[in-house]
């Protein structure tokens, strides 16, 4: 496969391609449409036969299926060893991975080893007057967005989920071209992966989602925001991740970037501040409706209806009203 300007690295899990990959090629395809580069995905480990054909299918693009006999699940020392291998081979200007817990592990360590630029979190895309990339990314819990210009030749970019929508079906599938690396790790070795003990089905089901963040303030108000989605037929509870680190709600219950990514009809999020960890988890909600106390809270920033209010008191007062 001839060089690329962008190196793409697609992720991949249970024999699938993981749809964070196809968010990755629309930033890469709107980096080309700026300047004329060139695209390269990349997919790693073994027994990817079919994920290549499906990556080249929906994205139109050419795969090189780096094929390492053995590696059948995700080990960062491969990854980093192989990426930068590629990435120098082809002297691309820029690498792109997602913002998951893969790309967070390797990215920073792969720059380091390019002499590269690490930008993380990746929002949005603009450009200077040059036709240079800009590259948004959300600071101060979500309150304000950075723009930032590399000055470096190689950039490593990881891109939160949700901001660069898949676009639609290609006609042309891409080529696979297939090298098989024996490349081991010579730090960690993956044992095995293990699926969380429970799936956030209720929440990929549910068209709406009320979600619990640290304002409610206590365990026993989580009654009032369960009798609060109860108002909702068809609804499901989420939550955010410090109720489910405290313990008040389990793990499928989760919305965020390490948790469940939904999008219902209506996300209702009650005392929830509006990080960007959670934003990515609720970002493509069709109508989204946040109640909070503090009126510059983050989660207006990305909500159709912002109440500002005690969320005790409004839940009780609404569930007066509907039952008169
Ligand atoms: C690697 C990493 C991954 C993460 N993954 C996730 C994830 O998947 N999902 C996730 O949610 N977080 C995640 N986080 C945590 C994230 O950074 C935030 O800490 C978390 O989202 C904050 O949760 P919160 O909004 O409930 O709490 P807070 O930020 O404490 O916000 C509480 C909000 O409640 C409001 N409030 C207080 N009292 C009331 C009241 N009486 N009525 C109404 N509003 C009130 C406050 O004004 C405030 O805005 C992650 C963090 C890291 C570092």
């Amino acid at each position: 496969m001839e060089n690329r300007d962008i190196l793409i690295i697609g992720e991949h899990l249970d024999g699938k391609l993981k749809p964070s990959t196809l968010e990755l090629v629309t930033l890469g395809q709107r980096m080309a449409e700026q300047g004329t580069r060139t695209l390269g995905l990349v997919l790693i480990g073994d027994h990817l036969d079919g994920v290549c054909e499906d990556a080249a299918r929906q994205t139109g693009l050419d795969i090189l299926y780096l094929r390492v006999p053995g590696c059948d699940y995700y080990n960062g020392d491969i990854y980093k060893t192989l990426i930068q291998a590629q990435a120098v081979a082809w002297n691309v200007s820029h690498v792109i991975t997602a913002h998951s817990s893969q790309g967070t592990d390797y990215a920073p360590g792969l720059a380091v080893r390019l002499y590269a630029a690490c930008i993380t979190g990746v929002n949005g895309l603009e450009q200077t007057e040059n036709g240079e990339p800009l590259f948004s990314r959300a600071i101060c819990g979500g309150n304000f967005n950075t723009l930032i210009r590399s000055q470096s030749r190689c950039t490593v970019l990881t891109v939160q989920p949700g901001y660069f929508p898949a676009r639609d079906h290609v006609d042309k599938p891409g080529q696979v071209s297939t090298e098989t690396h024996e490349c081991v790790s010579e730090t960690t070795q993956v044992m095995g992966m293990e699926k969380a003990r429970a799936a956030a089905s209720a929440l990929g089901q549910a068209r709406i989602i009320v979600s619990a963040g640290r304002g409610i303030g206590s365990e026993e108000n989580l009654d009032v925001v369960r009798r609060f989605a109860a108002l909702f037929p068809g609804s499901a509870l989420g939550g955010s991740r410090p109720l489910i680190d405290m313990g008040w709600l389990e793990y499928k219950h989760q919305v965020g970037i390490t948790g469940a990514v939904v999008s219902p009809d209506v996300y209702i999020a009650c005392g929830i501040s509006g990080s960007s960890q959670h934003i990515a988890g609720m970002n493509t909600s069709g109508y989204v409706i946040a109640i909070n106390t503090d009126p510059h809270a983050a989660i207006f920033n990305v909500s159709d209806l912002c109440i500002v209010d005690d969320l005790v008191g409004f839940m009780e007062a609404f569930e007066t009203l509907v039952e008169t």
